[in-house]
Formats: C-alpha cells, sequence, structure tokens
C-alpha cells in the first residue's frame, strides 16, 4: 500500500488560506486584508507563513495565527511556523479592493484614501455605506475597535463605522 502524500501547490495554501477571517471584521480574509507576506513549503508536512500584522497589539493578530495553524493543519501540515514580518508595517493601502467592496456591503466604510496622500483623514469626507450620503460627522475616533471610527449619518441618522486609514 502506497501512503500517497498529496503535495500541496502554493496556489492551494492560498486558497486554504482563504478561509481565514479578521476576527473583528468577519467578512474579510487575510488575503482581502494582505497580510500574507510568503509562503514557504519545505515537503507536505512542513511549511512556513509570514504574515505582517495589522495594528500592532492588535489581540486579533493571536486569533489569526491561531486559525491558520489549524487550517493548515486539517490540510496534513504538521510543522507550522508563522512569522511575523514587522517592516515594512502594514498599512489599509494594503487591502484588496475585493476586501474593500466586502466592508461597504457590510456597513462598514473602508477606508477612503492612502496613507501617503491623506494625513488629515479628520477633515475628509466619509460617505455612509448604507445611503451613500456624504452628509456624516464623526462621533468618535474609535469605533467598536481601535482600527475603527464611529461616525453617524445625517441624512439616514445611522451611525456607522469607519475602518481608518492607517
Ligand atoms: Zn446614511
Amino acid at each position: 500500500m502506497v501512503n500517497k502524500q498529496t503535495m500541496h501547490t502554493e496556489e492551494d495554501i492560498w486558497r486554504i488560506l482563504e478561509n481565514v477571517c479578521d476576527p473583528e471584521v468577519p467578512v474579510l480574509t487575510i488575503q482581502d486584508l494582505g497580510i500574507i507576506r510568503k509562503i514557504k513549503m519545505q515537503d507536505s508536512h512542513s511549511i512556513e507563513i509570514t504574515i505582517t500584522p495589522t495594528y500592532s497589539g492588535c489581540p486579533a493578530m493571536n486569533t489569526i495565527s491561531t486559525q491558520i495553524r489549524m487550517e493548515l493543519a486539517a490540510h496534513g501540515f504538521t510543522h507550522i511556523t508563522i512569522l511575523e514580518e514587522l517592516s515594512p508595517a502594514w498599512t489599509t493601502d494594503w487591502m484588496t479592493e475585493k476586501g474593500k467592496e466586502k466592508l461597504s456591503a457590510f456597513g462598514i466604510t473602508p477606508p477612503q484614501y492612502t496613507t501617503k496622500n491623506n494625513p488629515r483623514e479628520w477633515d475628509a469626507i466619509i460617505p455612509c455605506p448604507r445611503c451613500y450620503s456624504t452628509k456624516t460627522e464623526l462621533i468618535s475616533q474609535f469605533g467598536s475597535t481601535a482600527c475603527k471610527a464611529l461616525y453617524k449619518c445625517l441624512d439616514c441618522l445611522e451611525p456607522f463605522d469607519y475602518f481608518k486609514c492607517h
């Protein structure tokens, strides 16, 4: 009997990791966030994943690492190394367009600017994700989590989260 162990391709791994979501914004996968930097497969059991944490000290990162391990373990990997690459630091610019669309659909306004061209985010117009009104006001720079700010729409009167540029 030949115990044939299927060798995963790097493409397979990217697909497997699509199952790992941001615990704070469950509609976003870690790929939407753009935090996976490198995938290095030694053999069908050993793998090394390099990630760049989103917000330093964000408790969600531990959950994400655990989920990556669980997904890979479920696909036969027994030696899983997760490395953190802190430089260059993650920015919301790395978020994919697909990720931004998902955020909107979830009722969170995605980052409106790239970090390079907008240091004055608080003066900017942040549209309502529900009615797209641009008449909105900042209620708190910290929403349900530190990465979001809380806004209120002056047209539909609903409060909403804004995923801050970072
Ligand atoms: Zn609105």
